[in-house]
């Protein structure tokens, strides 16, 4: 079964100036359901997380700090939000979402997290609408409690998964893989496992090229037990902020041929949505269920 994790805290997190970057995950599950792909019985509330969990990922002072919401202004101005105790709890609600993800793709192949993708957090610091990073978090909590001992994480976003490449900088047992604009924020990048930075304008061909010709071999070098799936829309040719110009339905070949090697080498894969900014919104959602839509298609 296609497991999403959701919850309804995710409608009215944020005050009116961030509510526009949330409707996505209002809309996303709606869509679905409307289509007739999901029913309620596909969607879970994600709980909260034990602090150790966190603290395996995350620096305990800069978790305090957001817990106590005593965050320095200049350090808060950079997560992009105003700090609130509904913002924390949401935060950690996705990672534990996220965490859920990964015991429904070893029962399911695949699960998702509407939200997620927090790529941008590092050890001890938020950035770019990221406090926690979900992905990260989940990767340490497999490895601590032996679930995987060979992560890859596929980056997909426009963004370079800075905080996620400075987290696992020195863990042999994850691999971060991150496709990005190389023009595209964070303007000062870590270095992932592997970086393939993208130029302004990038199209479809090329695109899935690259990705054709990277990841089957990344696979068979890493043998990898489970995959992590950033699986942002920032890459359209219409989003306002990604620079790369691609299709919708390139986008979706994207996802396709993620599914696809994951599949084929049988490694469960947990899905986070990352960004989307296209001025439309009826577009981030469509690219956003595509990628839900391919993999009902090719798991269910
Ligand atoms: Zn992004």
């Amino acid at each position: 079964m296609l497991k999403i994790a959701y919850d309804p805290i995710y409608i009215h997190p944020l005050p009116a100036g961030h509510r526009f970057p949330m409707l996505k995950y209002e809309l996303i599950p709606a869509q679905l359901l409307h289509e007739g792909i999901i029913t309620a019985e596909n969607l879970f509330s994600p709980g909260l997380l034990e602090e150790e969990i966190i603290l395996w990922t995350h620096d305990s002072g800069y978790w305090e700090q957001l817990r106590e919401l005593t965050l320095p202004p200049k350090e808060q101005r950079r997560t992009g939000f105003p700090l609130s105790g509904e913002l924390i709890e949401r935060e950690v609600r996705i990672a534990k979402g996220t965490i859920d993800g990964c015991h429904y793709a070893f029962d399911f192949g695949v699960a998702f997290n509407v939200a997620g993708g927090t790529h941008h957090a590092g050890t001890n610091w938020g950035e770019g609408f990221c406090l926690l990073n979900d992905q990260a978090i989940a990767a340490n909590y497999l490895l601590n409690n032996k679930l995987a001992q060979s992560i890859l994480i596929i980056d997909l976003d426009v963004h370079q998964g800075n905080g996620t490449a400075q987290i696992f900088e020195n863990n042999p047992h994850v691999f971060t893989f991150s496709m990005h604009g190389a023009n595209n924020f964070p303007f000062r990048k870590e270095r992932s496992d592997l970086d393939v930075p993208l130029a302004d304008g990038t199209g479809d061909d090329e695109y899935l090229s690259i990705l054709r010709s990277t990841l089957p071999q990344l696979i068979a070098q890493q043998k990898p037990d489970f995959i992590f799936y950033l699986a942002g829309v920032d890459i359209l040719v219409s989003d306002k902020l990604g620079k790369l110009a691609l299709s919708k339905a390139a986008c979706k070949m994207r996802d396709q041929f993620v599914f696809e090697q994951a599949i084929k080498h049988n490694i469960p894969v947990q899905v986070s949505m990352g960004g989307g900014y296209s001025p439309d919104i009826k577009d981030i959602v469509d690219a956003h269920c595509n990628t839900f839509r391919i993999a009902h298609d090719l798991y269910f």
